[in-house]
């Protein structure tokens, strides 16, 4: 598959994460429990974890929360999760930073809003103060930008200028700019402040979906920062998903962007695991990286009357996901599996042979078979009530043989040394 290649970054190293264009991008999401509670927000980052993401951010907010992150990445590191924790600071992150140091010490990377650290003189400090911090504690900083938080001050410099100048923009269009100012300008100042370029990520979020693509367009062209990218308040449901994947789409499509996030807000009763699923979804099926099998599933017609399809295709697509937790240290190379499960013998025996391992159900009036096909050979002929569980038993000897100790598509290139004392 042809992939894009990737706007030319700064390597940003996050403990064994490395964000930046040699890199491939970085799934990142964000806990939502009250970060003063310790193990809810551990078990919470290794949910998130486990199902994929790589870097998770917890909010530093007031003092508790700051008094309990050294605990929280202690709970991590005893569970044997070793995911990158970072910290979103605003308004007080120079004082939750001076009072707990250990906290500082604790996270792996720091998020700072340039716009709500402060005004003037006294902004400067605080802002100053983080990312000395930062520095001698060695961690990375991401300069978030955010349009619901823009720096007022600079806002009003860059709109008076405008105002001033023979032909003035568009307010919107001077706003967008002052986005990316805000950013350049800020990571300026860090760096003067003695935080070497390659520890500086840059993000400027926005929630409208064609913003977005124009503000990273002009910032990945004025930087070699490599950028975080989300759509910031991208709504809940469909909603949510179909905003975030258009807007990051025609990005990652350029080229652009390192590491990204899908802020969904979570429907009630649903997993916060919802987020990594759709980074990692958008991720590969783009074909820029592969994180778990894929199934490829006909969406049914009146030819399916019957509910077993649908049901087949969720049980297969869910079991896969569930196994990953542990077939990607057992079986290296098993997220690029293909499996293909279809409604009738229209499509059924054509796409089932260009999958890895394909079922064809019979859709209405077919003789009631279900042929399955491996690497592209009609393999067995299932049939009678018992079919899901067969044809899972067919999938993980498929996964043993090929991905196992000896098996040819095992890709050995990214096997895990065991660890010896
Ligand atoms: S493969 Fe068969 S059941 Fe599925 S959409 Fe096509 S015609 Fe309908």
């Amino acid at each position: 598959m042809n992939t894009p290649s990737r706007r030319q970054t700064h390597q940003v190293k996050i403990d064994h994460i490395t964000v930046g264009s040699e890199s491939p991008v970085v799934v990142q999401s964000m806990t939502n429990t009250d970060t003063a509670d310790a193990a809810a927000t551990a078990a919470q980052v290794r949910e998130l974890s486990e199902a994929g993401s790589e870097m998770v951010r917890i909010t530093v907010n007031n003092p508790d929360s700051a008094a309990k992150v050294a605990e929280i990445r202690q709970r991590l590191d005893d569970m044997g999760c070793n995911t990158p924790l970072v910290g979103d600071f605003h308004f007080n992150g120079e004082r939750l930073l001076a009072e707990f140091p250990e906290c500082g010490r604790a996270l792996s990377k720091y998020r700072i809003n340039p716009g709500n650290v402060g005004k003037g003189a006294k902004g400067d400090e605080k802002f100053a103060f983080m990312i000395r911090t930062a520095a001698e504690n060695g961690k990375a900083v991401r300069i978030g930008v955010n349009w619901g938080s823009l720096d007022q001050s600079l806002a009003k410099r860059m709109m008076d200028a405008n105002l001033a100048s023979p032909a003035p923009q568009p307010p919107e269009a001077v706003m967008k700019e002052a986005l990316i100012v805000s950013a350049l300008e800020s990571a300026e100042k860090a760096v003067a402040l003695g935080l070497p370029e390659d520890k500086i990520i840059l993000s400027c979020k926005v929630s409208a979906v064609q913003d977005l693509i124009q503000v990273y367009r002009e910032l990945a062209a004025r930087c070699r920062y490599p950028l975080h990218l989300g759509l910031t308040e991208a709504g809940m449901g469909s909603k949510g998903i179909v905003a975030s994947t258009a807007a990051l789409s025609v990005l990652l499509q350029e080229g652009i962007g390192d590491t990204i996030r899908i802020s969904l807000t979570p429907e009630p009763g649903t997993s916060r695991t919802q987020e990594v699923v759709v980074a990692q979804e958008i991720l590969q099926t783009m074909g820029l990286r592969s994180f778990t099998p894929m199934v490829t599933a006909c969406p049914g017609c009146g030819r399916t009357t019957s509910t077993v399809f649908q049901e087949l295709a969720q049980d297969i697509q869910r079991y896969l996901r569930e196994q990953m937790i542990v077939w990607r240290l057992q079986y290296p190379g098993v997220e690029n599996l293909n499996v293909a499960v279809m409604g009738c013998v229209v499509n059924g025996p054509g796409e089932s042979k260009l999958a890895d391992i394909g079922i064809s159900l019979p859709g209405t009036g077919e003789t009631p078979i279900a042929p399955v096909y491996v690497d592209g050979e009609r393999k067995v002929t299932l049939k009678g009530d018992n079919l899901a569980a067969e044809f899972l038993a067919i999938v993980c000897e498929y996964v043993e043989t090929n991905y196992g100790e000896n098996g040819r598509k095992r890709d050995r290139s990214r096997i895990i040394p065991i660890q010896t004392a």
